[in-house]
Protein backbone atom coordinates (compact mmCIF):
# COMPACT_ATOMS: atom_id res chain seq x y z
CA UNK A 1 0.00 0.00 0.00
CA UNK A 2 1.49 3.42 -0.74
CA UNK A 3 2.23 5.74 2.55
CA UNK A 4 1.86 8.92 0.85
CA UNK A 5 -0.94 11.26 0.67
CA UNK A 6 -0.54 13.01 -2.89
CA UNK A 7 -2.68 12.85 -5.50
CA UNK A 8 -1.71 12.38 -9.51
CA UNK A 9 -3.90 14.38 -11.49
CA UNK A 10 -3.11 13.11 -15.24
CA UNK A 11 -4.42 15.49 -17.61
CA UNK A 12 -4.85 14.09 -21.30
CA UNK A 13 -8.31 16.17 -22.79
CA UNK A 14 -10.26 18.13 -20.14
CA UNK A 15 -7.18 21.05 -19.92
CA UNK A 16 -9.18 22.79 -17.82
CA UNK A 17 -9.54 24.38 -14.43
CA UNK A 18 -13.20 24.92 -14.11
CA UNK A 19 -15.80 21.77 -13.99
CA UNK A 20 -12.79 19.46 -13.78
CA UNK A 21 -13.88 16.30 -11.25
CA UNK A 22 -11.07 15.06 -11.70
CA UNK A 23 -9.11 17.81 -10.39
CA UNK A 24 -11.22 18.62 -7.38
CA UNK A 25 -11.34 15.02 -6.23
CA UNK A 26 -7.05 15.10 -6.90
CA UNK A 27 -7.17 18.41 -4.81
CA UNK A 28 -9.39 17.48 -2.01
CA UNK A 29 -7.49 16.40 1.32
CA UNK A 30 -4.33 15.46 -0.27
CA UNK A 31 -1.11 16.84 1.06
CA UNK A 32 0.22 17.56 -2.21
CA UNK A 33 -0.91 17.03 -6.09
CA UNK A 34 1.33 16.25 -9.16
CA UNK A 35 -0.97 18.05 -11.84
CA UNK A 36 0.89 15.99 -14.93
CA UNK A 37 0.75 16.00 -19.02
CA UNK A 38 2.74 14.09 -21.15
CA UNK A 39 3.99 14.52 -24.66
CA UNK A 40 3.16 11.62 -26.47
CA UNK A 41 5.08 10.81 -29.66
CA UNK A 42 2.19 8.49 -31.02
CA UNK A 43 0.65 12.24 -31.75
CA UNK A 44 3.49 14.38 -31.27
CA UNK A 45 6.30 12.53 -33.42
CA UNK A 46 7.86 15.15 -35.97
CA UNK A 47 7.75 13.46 -39.74
CA UNK A 48 9.49 15.53 -42.47
CA UNK A 49 7.76 13.79 -44.95
CA UNK A 50 4.04 14.50 -44.29
CA UNK A 51 2.78 16.35 -46.85
CA UNK A 52 1.90 19.60 -44.72
CA UNK A 53 4.00 20.29 -41.72
CA UNK A 54 3.01 18.15 -38.32
CA UNK A 55 3.48 15.25 -37.10
CA UNK A 56 2.02 11.93 -38.90
CA UNK A 57 -1.39 12.12 -36.98
CA UNK A 58 -1.38 15.96 -36.18
CA UNK A 59 -1.11 18.35 -38.49
CA UNK A 60 1.26 21.84 -37.67
CA UNK A 61 -1.68 23.58 -36.30
CA UNK A 62 -3.06 21.22 -33.98
CA UNK A 63 -0.09 20.97 -32.21
CA UNK A 64 0.13 24.57 -31.70
CA UNK A 65 -3.22 24.63 -30.52
CA UNK A 66 -2.52 21.72 -27.92
CA UNK A 67 1.20 24.00 -26.64
CA UNK A 68 -0.90 27.03 -26.30
CA UNK A 69 -3.29 25.37 -24.18
CA UNK A 70 -1.18 23.35 -22.31
CA UNK A 71 0.65 26.89 -21.44
CA UNK A 72 -3.06 28.67 -20.35
CA UNK A 73 -3.27 25.62 -18.20
CA UNK A 74 0.01 26.10 -16.82
CA UNK A 75 -0.55 29.84 -16.06
CA UNK A 76 -4.47 29.00 -14.34
CA UNK A 77 -2.41 26.18 -11.83
CA UNK A 78 0.02 28.64 -10.94
CA UNK A 79 -3.00 30.96 -10.07
CA UNK A 80 -4.23 28.23 -7.68
CA UNK A 81 -0.74 27.88 -6.23
CA UNK A 82 0.36 25.00 -8.21
CA UNK A 83 1.95 24.35 -12.15
CA UNK A 84 2.05 21.83 -14.88
CA UNK A 85 4.63 18.89 -14.61
CA UNK A 86 5.58 18.07 -18.37
CA UNK A 87 7.24 14.83 -19.17
CA UNK A 88 7.75 13.27 -22.39
CA UNK A 89 7.48 9.53 -23.42
CA UNK A 90 4.82 6.74 -23.90
CA UNK A 91 2.48 8.06 -21.78
CA UNK A 92 2.10 4.60 -19.43
CA UNK A 93 5.68 4.25 -19.11
CA UNK A 94 5.92 7.69 -18.27
CA UNK A 95 3.00 7.53 -15.48
CA UNK A 96 4.00 4.39 -14.10
CA UNK A 97 7.79 5.98 -13.51
CA UNK A 98 5.85 8.50 -11.52
CA UNK A 99 3.52 6.49 -9.74
CA UNK A 100 6.82 4.77 -8.59
CA UNK A 101 8.66 7.80 -7.74
CA UNK A 102 6.16 10.40 -6.11
CA UNK A 103 3.92 10.50 -3.11
CA UNK A 104 0.64 9.09 -4.71
CA UNK A 105 -2.47 7.83 -3.07
CA UNK A 106 -4.82 9.05 -5.69
CA UNK A 107 -4.69 8.73 -9.27
CA UNK A 108 -7.40 11.26 -11.02
CA UNK A 109 -7.79 11.54 -14.92
CA UNK A 110 -11.18 12.36 -16.58
CA UNK A 111 -12.11 9.03 -18.45
CA UNK A 112 -12.12 8.91 -22.20
CA UNK A 113 -14.13 6.61 -24.42
CA UNK A 114 -11.74 6.84 -27.43
CA UNK A 115 -10.20 3.24 -28.10
CA UNK A 116 -6.77 4.97 -28.07
CA UNK A 117 -7.22 5.76 -24.48
CA UNK A 118 -9.30 2.88 -23.66
CA UNK A 119 -6.20 0.50 -24.36
CA UNK A 120 -4.25 2.90 -22.22
CA UNK A 121 -6.15 3.50 -19.42
CA UNK A 122 -6.31 -0.57 -19.33
CA UNK A 123 -2.42 -0.58 -18.58
CA UNK A 124 -2.23 1.53 -16.09
CA UNK A 125 -4.74 0.36 -14.07
CA UNK A 126 -3.44 -3.02 -13.92
CA UNK A 127 -0.51 -1.45 -12.72
CA UNK A 128 -2.27 0.95 -10.59
CA UNK A 129 -4.62 -1.45 -8.62
CA UNK A 130 -1.59 -4.02 -7.93
CA UNK A 131 -0.05 -0.75 -6.66
CA UNK A 132 -2.84 -0.85 -4.25
CA UNK A 133 -3.54 3.37 -5.72
CA UNK A 134 -6.77 4.55 -5.73
CA UNK A 135 -8.08 5.40 -9.30
CA UNK A 136 -11.03 8.05 -10.09
CA UNK A 137 -11.83 8.58 -13.76
CA UNK A 138 -14.95 10.62 -13.90
CA UNK A 139 -16.84 10.93 -16.94
CA UNK A 140 -16.68 14.60 -17.91
CA UNK A 141 -15.63 15.42 -21.52
CA UNK A 142 -19.30 14.40 -22.30
CA UNK A 143 -22.90 15.57 -20.87
CA UNK A 144 -24.02 12.27 -20.66
CA UNK A 145 -22.22 8.43 -19.71
CA UNK A 146 -22.24 6.87 -23.05
CA UNK A 147 -22.17 3.15 -21.29
CA UNK A 148 -25.48 4.57 -19.27
CA UNK A 149 -27.42 5.25 -22.90
CA UNK A 150 -26.23 2.27 -24.46
CA UNK A 151 -27.52 0.13 -21.29
CA UNK A 152 -30.78 2.12 -21.11
CA UNK A 153 -31.26 0.23 -24.73
CA UNK A 154 -30.37 -3.09 -24.16
CA UNK A 155 -26.84 -3.05 -24.66
CA UNK A 156 -26.88 -1.36 -27.94
CA UNK A 157 -26.03 2.16 -28.95
CA UNK A 158 -29.17 3.97 -29.97
CA UNK A 159 -28.77 3.92 -34.39
CA UNK A 160 -30.61 7.60 -34.78
CA UNK A 161 -30.39 11.09 -33.09
CA UNK A 162 -33.89 10.76 -32.21
CA UNK A 163 -34.06 7.43 -30.19
CA UNK A 164 -30.83 8.72 -28.86
CA UNK A 165 -32.91 12.08 -27.44
CA UNK A 166 -35.51 9.60 -26.21
CA UNK A 167 -33.04 7.38 -24.23
CA UNK A 168 -30.82 10.44 -22.87
CA UNK A 169 -33.91 12.75 -21.28
CA UNK A 170 -32.40 15.54 -19.48
CA UNK A 171 -29.19 15.59 -17.93
CA UNK A 172 -28.54 15.49 -14.36
CA UNK A 173 -24.86 16.35 -13.25
CA UNK A 174 -24.00 19.07 -11.25
CA UNK A 175 -20.89 21.15 -12.15
CA UNK A 176 -17.55 20.67 -9.98
CA UNK A 177 -16.84 23.52 -7.36
CA UNK A 178 -14.93 26.35 -8.86
CA UNK A 179 -11.20 25.94 -7.17
CA UNK A 180 -9.70 28.97 -5.61
CA UNK A 181 -6.26 26.57 -4.63
CA UNK A 182 -4.88 23.55 -4.88
CA UNK A 183 -2.68 21.64 -2.80
CA UNK A 184 1.30 22.35 -3.52
CA UNK A 185 3.16 20.05 -6.39
CA UNK A 186 4.91 17.27 -4.34
CA UNK A 187 8.86 16.18 -4.60
CA UNK A 188 9.05 15.11 -8.08
CA UNK A 189 12.75 13.06 -7.51
CA UNK A 190 14.55 12.44 -10.30
CA UNK A 191 11.66 13.15 -12.76
CA UNK A 192 13.35 15.28 -15.67
CA UNK A 193 10.06 18.05 -15.40
CA UNK A 194 9.93 19.98 -18.74
CA UNK A 195 8.43 23.69 -19.23
CA UNK A 196 5.61 23.62 -21.83
CA UNK A 197 7.66 23.45 -24.79
CA UNK A 198 7.35 25.82 -27.92
CA UNK A 199 6.84 24.42 -31.44
CA UNK A 200 10.48 24.62 -31.95
CA UNK A 201 11.61 22.80 -28.91
CA UNK A 202 9.89 20.22 -30.41
CA UNK A 203 11.71 20.58 -33.74
CA UNK A 204 8.60 21.96 -35.70
CA UNK A 205 9.72 25.05 -38.00
CA UNK A 206 8.26 27.96 -37.38
CA UNK A 207 8.19 29.24 -40.86
CA UNK A 208 4.99 27.94 -42.03
CA UNK A 209 3.36 31.52 -40.77
CA UNK A 210 0.55 31.25 -43.15
CA UNK A 211 -0.56 27.79 -41.94
CA UNK A 212 -1.32 28.76 -38.73
CA UNK A 213 -5.12 28.93 -37.40
CA UNK A 214 -6.68 32.43 -36.37
CA UNK A 215 -7.92 30.69 -33.06
CA UNK A 216 -5.34 30.54 -30.23
CA UNK A 217 -6.08 27.45 -27.94
CA UNK A 218 -6.69 27.54 -24.16
CA UNK A 219 -9.25 27.81 -21.63
CA UNK A 220 -9.22 31.10 -20.75
CA UNK A 221 -9.66 31.99 -25.10
CA UNK A 222 -12.48 29.04 -24.52
CA UNK A 223 -14.68 30.79 -22.00
CA UNK A 224 -14.08 34.14 -23.81
CA UNK A 225 -15.09 32.54 -27.11
CA UNK A 226 -18.28 31.37 -25.31
CA UNK A 227 -19.29 34.50 -23.19
CA UNK A 228 -18.94 36.30 -26.54
CA UNK A 229 -21.24 33.92 -28.03
CA UNK A 230 -23.69 34.25 -25.42
CA UNK A 231 -23.47 37.77 -25.33
CA UNK A 232 -25.69 37.63 -27.93
CA UNK A 233 -29.10 35.85 -26.78
CA UNK A 234 -31.57 36.82 -29.71
CA UNK A 235 -28.53 34.77 -31.67
CA UNK A 236 -28.26 31.96 -29.31
CA UNK A 237 -32.34 31.43 -29.02
CA UNK A 238 -32.69 32.20 -32.35
CA UNK A 239 -29.65 29.34 -34.04
CA UNK A 240 -30.40 27.29 -36.16
CA UNK A 241 -27.84 25.48 -38.31
CA UNK A 242 -29.21 24.71 -41.43
CA UNK A 243 -29.23 28.37 -42.11
CA UNK A 244 -25.66 29.19 -41.14
CA UNK A 245 -23.77 30.54 -44.36
CA UNK A 246 -20.53 28.29 -44.67
CA UNK A 247 -18.91 30.74 -46.87
CA UNK A 248 -19.24 33.44 -43.77
CA UNK A 249 -14.83 33.42 -42.88
CA UNK A 250 -14.77 36.82 -41.05
CA UNK A 251 -17.39 36.43 -38.71
CA UNK A 252 -18.41 32.31 -38.53
CA UNK A 253 -21.72 31.55 -38.30
CA UNK A 254 -21.31 29.01 -35.37
CA UNK A 255 -19.78 29.43 -32.29
CA UNK A 256 -15.85 28.13 -33.46
CA UNK A 257 -15.89 26.43 -30.05
CA UNK A 258 -15.45 22.82 -31.22
CA UNK A 259 -11.32 23.00 -30.53
CA UNK A 260 -11.92 23.78 -27.30
CA UNK A 261 -14.46 20.90 -26.70
CA UNK A 262 -12.23 18.78 -28.03
CA UNK A 263 -9.26 19.34 -26.05
CA UNK A 264 -11.62 20.32 -23.05
CA UNK A 265 -10.47 23.10 -22.67
CA UNK A 266 -14.31 23.84 -22.58
CA UNK A 267 -16.92 22.05 -20.64
CA UNK A 268 -19.57 20.17 -22.75
CA UNK A 269 -21.45 20.54 -19.32
CA UNK A 270 -21.23 23.86 -18.73
CA UNK A 271 -21.58 25.03 -22.17
CA UNK A 272 -24.63 23.03 -21.63
CA UNK A 273 -25.92 24.14 -18.52
CA UNK A 274 -25.15 28.27 -19.88
CA UNK A 275 -27.49 27.39 -23.34
CA UNK A 276 -29.97 26.06 -20.92
CA UNK A 277 -29.67 29.45 -18.78
CA UNK A 278 -29.93 31.67 -21.59
CA UNK A 279 -32.94 29.54 -23.06
CA UNK A 280 -34.82 30.57 -19.20
CA UNK A 281 -34.61 34.28 -20.11
CA UNK A 282 -35.94 34.33 -23.63
CA UNK A 283 -39.27 34.05 -24.68
CA UNK A 284 -38.52 31.47 -27.66
CA UNK A 285 -35.65 29.25 -28.92
CA UNK A 286 -35.06 26.92 -31.22
CA UNK A 287 -34.78 23.07 -30.77
CA UNK A 288 -33.21 19.80 -31.36
CA UNK A 289 -31.44 19.14 -33.63
CA UNK A 290 -31.13 22.54 -34.97
CA UNK A 291 -30.74 24.87 -31.96
CA UNK A 292 -26.80 25.54 -30.16
CA UNK A 293 -28.42 22.53 -27.51
CA UNK A 294 -28.97 20.29 -30.52
CA UNK A 295 -25.25 20.47 -31.60
CA UNK A 296 -23.96 19.66 -27.97
CA UNK A 297 -26.53 16.62 -28.30
CA UNK A 298 -25.10 16.25 -31.93
CA UNK A 299 -21.99 15.24 -30.30
CA UNK A 300 -22.92 13.06 -27.42
CA UNK A 301 -24.99 11.15 -30.21
CA UNK A 302 -21.95 10.09 -32.18
CA UNK A 303 -19.92 9.59 -28.83
CA UNK A 304 -22.83 7.42 -28.14
CA UNK A 305 -22.63 5.78 -30.99
CA UNK A 306 -18.58 5.37 -31.21
CA UNK A 307 -18.39 3.82 -27.89
CA UNK A 308 -20.82 0.95 -28.75
CA UNK A 309 -19.89 -0.18 -32.28
CA UNK A 310 -17.13 -2.10 -32.74
CA UNK A 311 -14.82 -1.04 -35.95
CA UNK A 312 -16.73 2.22 -35.60
CA UNK A 313 -13.81 3.48 -37.85
CA UNK A 314 -13.74 1.32 -40.37
CA UNK A 315 -16.00 -0.09 -43.23
CA UNK A 316 -14.76 -3.84 -42.98
CA UNK A 317 -16.33 -5.44 -39.65
CA UNK A 318 -18.34 -2.34 -38.69
CA UNK A 319 -22.33 -3.52 -38.81
CA UNK A 320 -23.29 -0.58 -38.93
CA UNK A 321 -21.56 0.59 -42.22
CA UNK A 322 -23.01 -0.26 -45.91
CA UNK A 323 -20.75 -1.85 -47.75
CA UNK A 324 -19.76 -0.24 -50.63
CA UNK A 325 -16.94 -0.41 -53.56
CA UNK A 326 -14.88 2.85 -53.15
CA UNK A 327 -12.46 3.16 -55.49
CA UNK A 328 -8.48 3.50 -54.33
CA UNK A 329 -7.87 6.25 -56.89
CA UNK A 330 -4.65 8.10 -54.85
CA UNK A 331 -4.68 10.86 -57.96
CA UNK A 332 -8.04 12.05 -57.53
CA UNK A 333 -7.80 11.93 -53.46
CA UNK A 334 -4.25 13.97 -54.11
CA UNK A 335 -6.24 16.42 -55.97
CA UNK A 336 -8.61 16.68 -53.39
CA UNK A 337 -5.96 17.13 -50.51
CA UNK A 338 -3.69 19.59 -52.39
CA UNK A 339 -6.54 21.64 -53.14
CA UNK A 340 -6.28 20.88 -57.08
CA UNK A 341 -9.78 19.77 -58.18
CA UNK A 342 -10.53 22.65 -60.39
CA UNK A 343 -13.93 23.52 -58.60
CA UNK A 344 -13.07 26.85 -56.48
CA UNK A 345 -15.76 25.86 -54.11
CA UNK A 346 -13.97 22.63 -53.18
CA UNK A 347 -10.85 23.86 -53.47
CA UNK A 348 -11.00 26.77 -50.82
CA UNK A 349 -12.50 24.76 -48.57
CA UNK A 350 -9.74 22.56 -48.45
CA UNK A 351 -7.62 25.48 -48.36
CA UNK A 352 -9.06 27.20 -45.49
CA UNK A 353 -8.58 23.39 -44.00
CA UNK A 354 -4.69 23.20 -44.26
CA UNK A 355 -4.64 27.40 -43.41
CA UNK A 356 -7.29 27.52 -40.40
CA UNK A 357 -8.06 23.60 -39.43
CA UNK A 358 -11.40 24.61 -39.10
CA UNK A 359 -14.07 24.79 -41.31
CA UNK A 360 -18.09 25.69 -41.26
CA UNK A 361 -20.05 22.39 -40.93
CA UNK A 362 -21.72 23.07 -44.13
CA UNK A 363 -18.30 23.19 -45.86
CA UNK A 364 -17.32 20.50 -44.63
CA UNK A 365 -20.50 18.79 -45.98
CA UNK A 366 -19.51 19.75 -49.62
CA UNK A 367 -15.94 18.48 -49.57
CA UNK A 368 -16.89 15.30 -47.95
CA UNK A 369 -19.84 14.55 -50.43
CA UNK A 370 -17.64 15.44 -53.34
CA UNK A 371 -14.80 12.98 -52.67
CA UNK A 372 -17.02 10.43 -52.07
CA UNK A 373 -20.52 9.26 -53.51
CA UNK A 374 -20.87 12.70 -55.23
CA UNK A 375 -18.21 12.88 -57.17
CA UNK A 376 -14.97 11.44 -56.92
CA UNK A 377 -16.01 8.23 -55.50
CA UNK A 378 -12.96 7.28 -53.16
CA UNK A 379 -13.18 5.63 -49.85
CA UNK A 380 -14.50 7.67 -46.59
CA UNK A 381 -11.71 6.73 -44.41
CA UNK A 382 -8.91 8.22 -47.09
CA UNK A 383 -10.93 11.66 -46.34
CA UNK A 384 -11.42 10.55 -42.76
CA UNK A 385 -7.90 10.15 -42.22
CA UNK A 386 -6.92 14.05 -44.14
CA UNK A 387 -9.03 15.58 -41.59
CA UNK A 388 -8.53 13.99 -38.61
CA UNK A 389 -4.49 14.71 -39.04
CA UNK A 390 -5.77 18.87 -40.33
CA UNK A 391 -8.71 19.76 -37.98
CA UNK A 392 -7.53 21.53 -35.12
CA UNK A 393 -11.16 19.88 -33.46
CA UNK A 394 -10.36 16.68 -34.82
CA UNK A 395 -12.09 14.39 -32.81
CA UNK A 396 -12.47 10.29 -33.14
CA UNK A 397 -15.84 10.14 -32.48
CA UNK A 398 -17.54 12.85 -34.53
CA UNK A 399 -14.78 12.54 -37.38
CA UNK A 400 -15.87 8.88 -38.09
CA UNK A 401 -19.47 9.17 -37.52
CA UNK A 402 -19.96 12.60 -40.01
CA UNK A 403 -17.41 10.87 -42.62
CA UNK A 404 -19.82 7.53 -42.10
CA UNK A 405 -23.15 10.03 -41.96
CA UNK A 406 -21.65 11.94 -45.24
CA UNK A 407 -20.35 9.24 -47.48
CA UNK A 408 -24.17 7.51 -47.40
CA UNK A 409 -22.55 4.82 -45.26
CA UNK A 410 -24.63 5.05 -42.17
CA UNK A 411 -27.24 6.99 -40.47
CA UNK A 412 -28.16 9.01 -43.74
CA UNK A 413 -28.95 6.87 -47.13
CA UNK A 414 -30.55 9.76 -49.28
CA UNK A 415 -27.80 9.40 -51.98
CA UNK A 416 -29.10 10.81 -54.47
CA UNK A 417 -29.30 14.34 -52.71
CA UNK A 418 -25.66 15.34 -53.97
CA UNK A 419 -24.23 19.00 -53.00
CA UNK A 420 -23.19 20.57 -56.20
CA UNK A 421 -19.87 22.16 -56.04
CA UNK A 422 -20.85 24.71 -58.30
CA UNK A 423 -24.44 26.00 -56.99
CA UNK A 424 -24.01 24.86 -53.53
CA UNK A 425 -21.87 27.79 -52.74
CA UNK A 426 -23.01 30.17 -54.78
CA UNK A 427 -26.37 30.28 -52.94
CA UNK A 428 -24.41 31.50 -49.80
CA UNK A 429 -21.63 33.98 -51.85
CA UNK A 430 -22.84 34.83 -55.26
CA UNK A 431 -19.65 37.35 -55.51
CA UNK A 432 -17.30 34.54 -54.41
CA UNK A 433 -15.60 36.43 -51.55
CA UNK A 434 -14.80 33.17 -49.88
CA UNK A 435 -13.16 31.83 -52.82
CA UNK A 436 -10.87 35.26 -53.55
CA UNK A 437 -9.97 34.97 -49.98
CA UNK A 438 -8.86 31.45 -49.85
CA UNK A 439 -7.27 31.03 -53.59
CA UNK A 440 -6.18 34.36 -53.83
CA UNK A 441 -5.10 33.25 -57.44
CA UNK A 442 -9.08 33.52 -58.34
CA UNK A 443 -9.38 37.38 -57.16
CA UNK A 444 -9.74 39.16 -60.33
CA UNK A 445 -12.17 36.71 -61.68
CA UNK A 446 -15.28 37.94 -62.76
CA UNK A 447 -18.00 36.68 -60.14
CA UNK A 448 -19.87 34.81 -63.30
CA UNK A 449 -17.35 32.75 -63.63
CA UNK A 450 -15.66 32.30 -60.39
CA UNK A 451 -17.65 29.24 -59.34
CA UNK A 452 -16.60 27.60 -63.00
CA UNK A 453 -13.78 29.46 -64.35
CA UNK A 454 -13.11 26.76 -66.79
CA UNK A 455 -16.10 28.64 -68.49
CA UNK A 456 -14.68 31.95 -68.52
CA UNK A 457 -13.71 32.80 -72.49
CA UNK A 458 -9.56 32.85 -72.83
CA UNK A 459 -9.49 37.14 -73.11
CA UNK A 460 -11.53 37.17 -69.62
CA UNK A 461 -8.78 34.58 -67.78
CA UNK A 462 -6.31 36.95 -69.49
CA UNK A 463 -7.52 39.94 -67.79
CA UNK A 464 -7.87 38.05 -64.60
CA UNK A 465 -4.49 36.98 -64.89
CA UNK A 466 -5.60 33.31 -63.75
CA UNK A 467 -5.19 31.41 -66.92
CA UNK A 468 -7.40 27.83 -66.51
CA UNK A 469 -5.07 24.69 -67.01
CA UNK A 470 -1.88 26.61 -66.31
CA UNK A 471 -2.38 29.00 -63.48
CA UNK A 472 -5.52 27.31 -61.82
CA UNK A 473 -5.98 23.03 -62.92
CA UNK A 474 -8.80 22.60 -65.28
CA UNK A 475 -11.70 20.24 -63.45
CA UNK A 476 -10.58 16.79 -62.91
CA UNK A 477 -13.94 15.29 -63.25
CA UNK A 478 -17.32 16.45 -64.74
CA UNK A 479 -19.70 17.13 -62.02
CA UNK A 480 -23.05 16.09 -63.88
CA UNK A 481 -21.16 12.88 -65.55
CA UNK A 482 -19.62 11.99 -62.60
CA UNK A 483 -22.40 12.41 -60.01
CA UNK A 484 -24.69 10.36 -62.06
CA UNK A 485 -22.18 7.51 -61.99
CA UNK A 486 -21.75 7.63 -58.30
CA UNK A 487 -25.71 8.01 -58.17
CA UNK A 488 -25.44 4.33 -60.06
CA UNK A 489 -22.71 2.73 -58.02
CA UNK A 490 -24.65 4.09 -55.06
CA UNK A 491 -27.86 1.92 -56.11
CA UNK A 492 -26.12 -1.05 -57.05
CA UNK A 493 -24.29 -1.17 -53.52
CA UNK A 494 -27.09 -0.43 -51.78
CA UNK A 495 -28.64 -3.19 -53.45
CA UNK A 496 -26.10 -5.88 -52.93
CA UNK A 497 -25.96 -4.75 -49.01
CA UNK A 498 -30.20 -5.35 -48.98
CA UNK A 499 -29.29 -8.66 -50.96
CA UNK A 500 -26.61 -9.97 -48.50
CA UNK A 501 -29.52 -9.13 -45.73
CA UNK A 502 -31.76 -11.57 -47.46
CA UNK A 503 -34.05 -8.59 -48.55
CA UNK A 504 -33.80 -8.24 -52.64
CA UNK A 505 -34.46 -10.86 -55.27
CA UNK A 506 -31.49 -11.47 -57.88
CA UNK A 507 -34.14 -10.32 -60.80
CA UNK A 508 -34.38 -6.76 -58.84
CA UNK A 509 -30.43 -6.53 -58.83
CA UNK A 510 -29.91 -7.43 -62.48
CA UNK A 511 -33.18 -4.84 -63.18
CA UNK A 512 -30.78 -2.10 -61.46
CA UNK A 513 -27.88 -3.50 -63.33
P1 LIG B 1 -21.46 24.91 -33.49
O1 LIG B 1 -22.49 24.87 -34.55
O2 LIG B 1 -21.26 26.19 -32.78
O3 LIG B 1 -21.85 23.75 -32.48
C1 LIG B 1 -21.42 23.70 -31.11
C2 LIG B 1 -20.77 22.36 -30.85
O4 LIG B 1 -21.64 21.28 -31.14
C3 LIG B 1 -19.55 22.10 -31.74
O5 LIG B 1 -18.43 22.76 -31.24
C4 LIG B 1 -19.45 20.59 -31.69
O6 LIG B 1 -18.81 20.14 -30.52
C5 LIG B 1 -20.90 20.16 -31.63
N1 LIG B 1 -21.36 19.83 -32.99
C6 LIG B 1 -21.81 20.67 -33.93
N2 LIG B 1 -22.14 19.98 -35.05
C7 LIG B 1 -21.88 18.70 -34.81
C8 LIG B 1 -22.01 17.50 -35.57
N3 LIG B 1 -22.50 17.49 -36.80
N4 LIG B 1 -21.61 16.35 -35.00
C9 LIG B 1 -21.15 16.32 -33.74
N5 LIG B 1 -21.00 17.42 -32.97
C10 LIG B 1 -21.36 18.59 -33.50
N6 LIG B 1 -16.68 18.19 -35.40
C11 LIG B 1 -15.71 18.05 -34.49
O7 LIG B 1 -15.81 18.61 -33.39
N7 LIG B 1 -14.60 17.29 -34.76
C12 LIG B 1 -14.44 16.64 -35.95
O8 LIG B 1 -13.44 15.94 -36.15
C13 LIG B 1 -15.44 16.81 -36.95
N8 LIG B 1 -15.33 16.22 -38.17
C14 LIG B 1 -16.33 16.39 -39.10
C15 LIG B 1 -16.20 15.77 -40.34
C16 LIG B 1 -17.18 15.93 -41.31
C17 LIG B 1 -17.05 15.22 -42.66
C18 LIG B 1 -18.31 16.73 -41.05
C19 LIG B 1 -19.38 16.92 -42.09
C20 LIG B 1 -18.46 17.33 -39.81
C21 LIG B 1 -17.48 17.17 -38.82
N9 LIG B 1 -17.61 17.76 -37.53
C22 LIG B 1 -16.59 17.61 -36.61
C23 LIG B 1 -18.89 18.34 -37.09
C24 LIG B 1 -19.07 19.84 -37.27
O9 LIG B 1 -18.77 20.22 -38.58
C25 LIG B 1 -18.25 20.66 -36.29
O10 LIG B 1 -18.44 20.18 -34.97
C26 LIG B 1 -18.66 22.12 -36.31
O11 LIG B 1 -18.56 22.63 -37.61
C27 LIG B 1 -17.76 22.88 -35.35
O12 LIG B 1 -18.00 24.25 -35.41
P2 LIG B 1 -18.65 25.04 -34.20
O13 LIG B 1 -17.94 24.73 -32.94
O14 LIG B 1 -18.73 26.45 -34.63
O15 LIG B 1 -20.10 24.38 -34.15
Amino acid sequence: MPSGSGSLMWFRKGLRVHDNPALEYASRGSSCVYPLFVIDPHYMELDPDAYSPGSTRAGINRIRFLLESLADLDSSLKKLGSRLLVLKGEPSEVLIRCLNEWDVRKLCFEYDTDPYYQALDDKVKNYVSAAGIEVFSPVSHTIFDPADIIEKNGGRPPLSYQSFLKLAGEPSFSLSVELSWTPPVGDVGRCEILQVPTLKELGYVEKHQDEFTPFRGGESEALRRLRESLSDKEWVANFEKTKGDPSAYIKPATTVLSPYLKFGCLSSRYFYQCLKDVYKNVKRHTSPPVSLVGQLLWREFFYTVAFGTPNFDKMKGNKICKQIPWNDDDKLLAAWRAARTGYPWIDAIMVQLRKWGWMHHLARHSVACFLTRGDLFVHWEKGRDIFERLLIDSDWAINNGNWLWQSCSSFFYQYNRIYSPISFGRKYDPNGNYIRHFLPILKDMPKEYIYEPWTAPLSVQTKAKCIIGRDYPKPVILHDTASNECRKKMGEAYALNQRLKGLVSEEDLRKLR
